[in-house]
Parts: structure tokens; sequence; C-alpha cells
């Protein structure tokens, strides 16, 4: 039975979604965390230890580990554990990415310049450091803009700024969030850079992918009804089939397949978001990981209905996919929008919301206790929910309608103990 590499970070959401899509497939499964596992010593070929933050050297013990338990194909989940998977089938020999390719889906600098070089339509950028005076940038620089952390994501510090005094604002809360330990940690050298580009008006789009020998292959594109201006980017409803115009469509299509070459991307799941205006598609993002949080969940293909998760590890081991076009249901998910700043106490409405129509689930992952971040300092969402019905029209009231249902009953942030902390909205 081939083994699959699974690379899942402790505090993913993706784990039980990729365990199951592994258990199906019926693949020997080695689970790789940054954490050691208590079970690692009892099953020694099912749990692996790597270091996220290194990914040569996690590549190298995946080689030593795979001595002992050859693997056969490796996974990431999210935008760091697609650098290490890059590296480990690089150096395994496993279908996959080169380092290169994942790691320019991950900057969004690298990934900037070499959209420029291929001509793919992006906004215009510049990278500046952290240090230098904001108010004398904000004398150089054409408004609106949106200023971005390099290597950040969901939409984690990303605010749009109109005027020069709202630029400094934006620098000022954006260079605490880099400030923050952890966060520069993982964000390495690029925690003294960020972007600022120039803001791109028009309707968003969110291309859902997988490239098999270098060919994209579209597996859903999903509109994003609610208006996405800023000042900060939430993401709140997607729905699939997008109401795109067919030529559009192929535009936006065209778009994602010329930036996936431009990055050099070969194998695996890719996610980009586009957005669309009278000049054509432009492209904001692409990353070489499948959609993020719980939402993979509104995706099926084929008669079976089977997972994303299904088909992204199938792809890796190099085993038959039984399909990559979706249903023909539409489908949406709503992530439930931050609703303040504070501790979570209750969630009221979960069955009322669950019992409107067309309604498939709804999932609060945030738990009581837990301290809920609004935009642009936080970007964890207190849950989901999911639709699936005729249209995308009815997908969509039907979030609304369910969201609606729901209340969330908040204690106040206690201010942070060192009195310097996210600034609040
Ligand atoms: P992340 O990887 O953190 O999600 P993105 O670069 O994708 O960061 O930006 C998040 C969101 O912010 C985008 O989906 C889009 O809505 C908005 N956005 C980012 N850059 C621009 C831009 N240049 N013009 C308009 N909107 C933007």
């Amino acid at each position: 039975m081939p083994r699959l590499l699974l690379l899942l970070p402790t505090s993913t959401y993706r784990t039980a979604a990729f365990v199951e899509a592994a258990r199906r497939i019926g693949v020997e499964l080695t689970v790789a965390s940054e954490q050691p596992s208590t079970l690692e010593a009892a099953n020694p070929a099912g749990f692996l230890t790597l270091d996220f933050e290194q990914p040569e050297r996690a590549a190298d013990a995946a080689r030593v580990f795979a001595t002992q338990h050859p693997i056969n194909g490796v996974a990431g989940v999210d935008d760091n554990t697609a650098l290490v998977a890059a590296a480990i089938a690089t150096r395994l020999g496993l279908k996959g990415n080169p380092v290169h390719a994942a790691m320019a889906a991950s900057d969004k600098f690298l990934q900037r310049e070499q959209l420029a070089q291929a001509h793919v339509p992006i906004p215009r950028f510049v990278l500046r450091n952290l240090e230098e005076d904001p108010a004398a940038v904000a004398k150089s620089i054409p408004y609106p803009c949106v200023v971005k952390p390099v290597r950040l994501s969901a939409s984690r510090g990303v605010i749009r700024a109109d005027s020069p005094q709202a630029f400094v604002a934006a620098h000022g809360r954006l260079r605490a969030i880099l400030q923050d330990p952890a966060t520069a940690a993982a964000c390495g050298d690029r925690a003294r850079h960020y972007l600022i580009e120039e803001f791109v008006p028009g309707y968003e789009v969110a291309l859902e992918g997988l490239v098999v020998n270098r060919r994209l292959h579209v597996l859903a594109i999903f509109d994003k009804p609610d208006p996405l201006d800023g000042p900060f980017f939430e993401e709140t409803i997607y729905v699939t089939p997008s109401s795109v115009p067919a030529g559009l469509e192929a535009a936006i299509e065209d778009c994602a397949e010329r930036a996936v070459r431009a990055l050099g991307i070969v194998e695996g799941p890719i996610h980009a978001e586009l957005r669309y205006n009278e000049r054509g598609p432009c492209l904001i993002e692409l990353a070489a990981r499948p959609i993020g949080g719980r939402c993979s969940a509104v995706l099926r293909f084929g008669d079976q209905g089977v997972a994303l998760e299904e088909v992204i590890l199938r792809h890796a081991l190099g085993m038959p996919i039984p399909s990559l076009q979706r249903e023909s249901l539409a489908a949406g998910v709503m992530m439930i929008p931050i609703p303040g700043a504070g501790t979570l106490k209750e969630v009221s409405g979960v069955a009322e919301a669950k019992a409107v129509p067309l309604i498939e689930d709804v999932q609060i992952t945030a738990l009581p206790g837990e301290r809920l971040v609004p935009f642009p300092e936080g970007s964890r969402y207190p849950g989901f929910i999911f639709a699936r019905g005729e249209t995308p029209r009815d997908v969509e009231a039907a979030l609304r309608a369910a969201h609606q249902k729901l209340g969330f009953t908040l204690l106040p942030q206690q201010p942070p103990a060192s009195g310097v902390g996210p600034t609040p909205p």
C-alpha cells in the first residue's frame, strides 16, 4: 500500500478532512507536525516531527524517515507546509513543485516581481522598509492604495488607504502586527518589509484549481457577492458557479493559468484571488495550496461527490482521480464575520440556523473563552455556514438567512498586560 506524508500544522482546521480523505483512499498515512505527537513512540511509522520553519532540514528528516518507511507522496495544507512539501518532494523525487515555485507563491513580493516579468496583469506595487518614515512615504504614492505584509495570509494586515493620513495610520497598524514576536518569526526577514499596491477596483472572484503536469484544471470559480472595498478585507460569502459572463470567465482562467506558468507551479492545488473591471482581469494573489479554513467542504466532484482533499491526495500519490468536474448543484460557504473584539462567551441560534432551508451545516469553530480579534489584526473566523441549492442566488440567500439566526455574546476584551497591542478598530 502506498504511503502518504501529510504535513499538518498543529493549529490547522484541515486535519479531519485530510485524514478522512486518506482513510477513504486506503493509503498508509504518516502525519507530520511541527510538534511531537504523544502517539509517535507507539506508532513510529504514523507520526513524524518536522521543523516547518526550515524546509531543507525537514526534507533531510523526511529522507531519513523514508529509508525505514518509503514515502510515495507528500502534501501540505497551507502556504507554509506547501513550501515544506516542495522541499520534500524535490529531495525524495516525489510529485510536487520545485522549491522556487512554492516560495514565489508564498512571498507576495517575489510573486509580484515574477508576474510582472511575465506580463500577467497585476496591480502596480512597491516594496518598502517598515523603518522608513511613513509620512515621507505617504507623499510619494498614489491613492487609493493597499498596504500588505509580504508573508502573511487570510487578509491579515491588508489595509486600504485613501489618503496620506490613512496611509500613516495603516502603516502603524501593520507595523504593530509585524512586531508581534510569533508573527515576526513566521515572516522571517520579510517582517521588516511591506508592500504598497495600487488599489484595484472591481469585482472579486476566487479560483480553485489543480495543476496536473503543468496544466491548470479549474475546479471552481467562486463569486464573492459582498463588496471587498476595504479598508479591511474580511471575506464573507463564496458561491459557485460564478455568474461572470462566459467570455470573462475564460479571461479569468487564462490569467490564472499564465500566473501558474510564470511562478513555475507544475503540480498540485492552487487558490487564486482575481479582480476584474473594464480593463479585464487582474491577479491579486495566487497560493500553491487549497482553499483555506473549512471552506473546502463546499466542493464535491463527480457522481460520488468526492471531496477536494481526496482529489488532492490522489493527485499527490499519482492515483487515478475519478472526476475533476464539480457537481451540478450551486454551493456556497459563509465565513462568519468576526462579531467584534472580545472573549467569546456563547453562540446562540445554531439549531435555528441549521434549520434554514438549503443549509447543510453550521460549524462554530471558535470555542467559549477564545479571544476574537477583528481584522486587520485578526483573521480567524468564528465559524462557517454551508449551503447547497439549485441556484447561486438561492444559496446566497440561505447563507444570509442562517447568519441572521446566530447571536454572539462577547465579554469585553481585557487590555493587554504590557499596554502594547493591537489598536482597537
Ligand atoms: P492574503 O494572502 O493575506 O489574503 P491578498 O493579497 O490576497 O492577501 O489580499 C487580501 C484581499 O485584499 C484580497 O482578496 C482583496 O480583496 C484585497 N486586496 C489585496 N490587494 C489588493 C489590491 N491591490 N487592490 C484591491 N484589493 C486588494
